[in-house]
């Protein structure tokens, strides 16, 4: 036609919210199993390349209808987020750093050929959300509203192309802490019979495509008794991630005494979690410059096993949303496990333990940190 729609971008203050009629109660704390019962409301916004993002919707959570042919079915125009909404002591409800979700959401969307979204109009949304179902975020330390934006390509049609319709939508779910007795250090197996992202590939976005082949490899270390695999890379085997999570070791030079915080640099290969950021960022705050390098850089399982032998390996742990971090005990590789020290009578190294601690400080506004925390 004579006249050119622009497309309409996301707009928070459009929301329309229909509520339940009767509120659920909140489960007692000790009955929340992750991920698995979900908050009475959630968030639809519809999308067409030619008119944009439609009104948003607050509703009660329920069935999606969606035709067969639709591209997500088909050929995987997926991706999702996860972010943890937390109860402060002056009963509010603070999401931590959705900022950082959106501009990965983003990145995920672009990289798909999928519509992105006005960080803060989306942020808003979530909010709105949250309120809605305020009395169902369980309260306490390691308690949480664990919050999945989702994205979907809509187009009802089996040829393979660039979605033209799309479906956001946010789910909320209360989770309990991921080790309800206290910190578990797991056994992992350094995997090099599979891999999980590649150079040019798509491992630094958070696509749904990219979970699920990562269940057989994790059902064989199952099998073999390591509970996550230790993704290795390339002909040097580079340590990348950990299961779901991103990875951090401790080495101490035994000449100088000063120890080193190492993670993976995002070359694409890595999943740029928010966990890690901050880690890194509040490391290079509180940490003494004299005694600690803190290294984004390329680490080989050589380099563990051999510093290992030297007594050089001093801890290592998984960061991410569910879990904030996550104790390693021992590697299996080539045959052997590689042992990782504890702490006397714990399952946690001493650093693990801290950065889990400041961490939570800020999550349950114990501390403020610049605008990590927002409502
Ligand atoms: N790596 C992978 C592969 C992940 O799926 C996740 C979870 N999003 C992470 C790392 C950790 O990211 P975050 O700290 O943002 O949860």
């Amino acid at each position: 036609s004579a006249f050119k729609m622009t497309a309409a971008p996301l707009d928070a203050s459009k929301v329309k919210i229909s509520r339940v009629s009767t509120p659920s109660k909140p489960r007692p704390n000790d009955e929340l199993v992750f991920g698995s019962t979900f908050a009475d409301h959630m968030l639809t916004v519809e999308w067409t390349k030619e008119k944009g993002w439609d009104v948003p919707e607050i509703k009660p959570y329920g069935n999606l209808s969606l035709d067969p042919s639709c591209a997500v079915f088909h050929y995987g125009f997926e991706l999702f987020e996860g972010l943890k909404a937390y109860k402060t002591p002056d009963n509010q409800v603070t999401m931590f750093r959705p900022d950082m979700n959106m501009k990965r959401l983003n990145k995920s969307a672009a990289r798909i050929c999928l519509p992105t979204v006005e960080s803060e109009e989306l942020i808003k949304l979530m909010g709105k959300l949250i309120e809605q179902d305020k009395h169902l975020v369980p309260e306490g330390r390691g308690y949480s509203l664990y919050v999945r934006p989702t994205m979907i390509g809509t187009t009802a049609a089996l040829g393979v192309s660039a979605p033209d319709k799309a479906l956001l939508y946010v789910i909320t779910s209360p989770v309990g802490p991921y080790y309800k007795t206290g910190f578990k250090a797991v056994r992992l197996e350094a995997t090099d019979y599979a891999t999980r992202a590649w150079p040019g590939g798509v491992g630094d976005k958070k696509l749904g495509a990219n979970y699920a082949p990562c269940a057989l490899p994790h059902q064989q270390a199952a099998a073999r008794g390591y509970q996550q695999n230790l993704w290795l890379f390339g002909p040097e085997k580079n340590i990348t991630e950990v299961g779901t999570m991103n990875v951090f070791f401790v080495f101490k030079d035994a000449a100088t005494g000063k120890q080193e915080l190492v993670t993976a640099p995002l070359d694409g290969t890595i999943l740029e979690g928010v966990t890690r950021d901050s880690i890194l960022a509040l490391a290079h705050e509180k940490l003494d410059s004299n005694n600690w390098i803190i290294s984004e850089r390329y680490f080989t399982i050589k380099e563990v096993a051999e510093r290992a032998a030297k007594g050089e390996l001093v801890e290592a742990f998984g960061s991410g949303t569910a879990a904030v971090v996550s104790p390693i005990k021992e590697i299996g590789w080539k045959g052997t496990d590689i042992h990782v020290p504890l702490q006397p009578g714990k399952q946690t190294g001493p650093l693990t333990e801290q950065v889990a601690q400041w961490i939570a400080d800020i999550q349950y506004g114990k501390e403020k940190h610049g605008n990590w925390s927002r409502i």
